[in-house]
């Protein structure tokens, strides 16, 4: 059994995501959100505002983050930028238009203090029960809480 406080049931059918999403504990947030195909939505529990971002690994280096921005949340991302892999750690730069979007300013703001584990607690994290390197459906409650399936948590390991 998974300690109850590690899995939040989210049920908001209306707003794309359905059935039970998983809210990560910090200190696996970012091998989560590196591990090459990852799924997650920002809540901030004080406003409600959320967002959903995918961050993939690209072929050569570095990933490319996109954001959920219609009604399929299997298709509908749209690029806000990029993270590159420096000595000094992930730096996420964003593919600054005139106007930057709300979404792209948070995940901007949030995205060193996933890296630090220093995101405030009013920002929650979930992942949408897939696993972040393969995609596939998480079923093992430890899978479910790290967000890594079993095959690819021992790849990551090597
Ligand atoms: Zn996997």
């Amino acid at each position: 059994m998974v300690e109850a406080t590690s899995i939040t049931t989210v049920t908001e059918s209306t707003e794309g995501i359905t059935g039970a999403v998983a809210s990560l504990a910090v200190n696996r947030r970012l091998a989560f959100c590196l591990a090459g195909h990852a799924i997650f939505t920002l809540r901030n529990s004080l406003t409600g505002n959320r967002f959903t971002y995918r961050i993939r690994a690209r072929r050569r280096q570095g990933f490319s983050v996109a954001l959920l921005h219609g009604q399929d949340n299997e298709s509908d991302y749209m690029g806000i930028g990029y993270i590159t892999q420096y000595a000094s750690g992930p730096q996420f730069t964003p593919h600054y238009r005139a106007n930057p979007s709300q979404a792209m300013r948070a995940f901007a703001w949030a995205w060193p203090r996933l890296v630090t584990n220093t995101l405030p607690p009013e920002i929650e994290f979930y992942h949408a029960g897939r696993c972040g390197r393969c995609h596939r459906l998480l079923t093992t409650p430890e899978s479910i809480a790290s967000g890594i399936g079993p095959k690819c948590a021992e790849l990551g390991n090597r």
